[in-house]
């Protein structure tokens, strides 16, 4: 299940679109602005339903 969400990128502050795999469950991976192409780290806990989700995304800090 693919689910479309807006975050805020860390770097540039633009409203960006990801899109979440939720069937994936919680993970932790990087993804690059689709604006300013600096990669972030994007943080998603997904609940035991599947369906109920949070998201948050810093700047890599590498
Ligand atoms: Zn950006």
């Amino acid at each position: 299940m693919i689910e479309e969400t807006t975050v805020t990128c860390p770097a540039c502050w633009e409203t960006i679109e990801l899109s979440l795999d939720l069937s994936a469950g919680t993970q932790t991976y990087t993804e690059d602005c689709s604006v300013c192409c600096n990669p972030m780290t994007v943080h998603l806990w997904v609940a035991d339903d599947g369906e109920e989700y949070t998201v948050e995304v810093e700047a890599e800090s590498d």
